[in-house]
């Protein structure tokens, strides 16, 4: 297989293996990419987080990154997906492929917000709506 190109830093992708699952992780951002369901693949695998070894510092001025970021597998632009009840994080999503690209750090993020919610996400769901009603 040929080596993908980060859609961030341009650096190439390791493909680390973890659980027999294939993702390509960069050198440099420390973003990684999954292919198609891997992503939720993983996170239900036990000690997947350790794939994210970036700095999320890194990570997260890459995400503030508003430019195209082009699919490493089809080349089309990725959308930015916010989904702050599942998962809390920006991510990016082909919607071609349905890969998803993940900056350093967003996994653990990710993982974590497999658990079922706590008395804290209710919370700062209150306080958003709270803010919402106020404008
Ligand atoms: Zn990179
Ligand atoms: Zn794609």
């Amino acid at each position: 297989m040929s080596q993908l190109v980060c859609p961030k830093c341009r650096a190439l992708l390791n493909p680390v293996v973890y659980a027999e699952i294939e993702v390509d992780r960069c050198p440099d951002c420390g973003g990684i990419w999954f292919d198609a369901q891997e992503a939720e693949d993983l996170k239900t695998i036990k000690g997947s987080e350790s794939l994210d070894a970036g700095n999320p510092e890194i990570g997260e001025q890459f995400n503030e990154m508003e430019e195209d970021t082009p699919c490493p597998r089809c080349n089309v632009s990725l959308r930015g997906m916010l989904d702050i009840d599942r998962y809390s994080i920006w991510y990016e999503q082909c919607p071609q492929c349905r890969g998803m690209w993940l900056d350093a750090g967003e996994f653990k993020q990710f993982r974590q917000n497999f658990r079922p919610k706590t008395w804290r996400d209710r919370v700062k769901k209150f306080f958003r709506w709270k803010k919402k009603r106020s404008r």
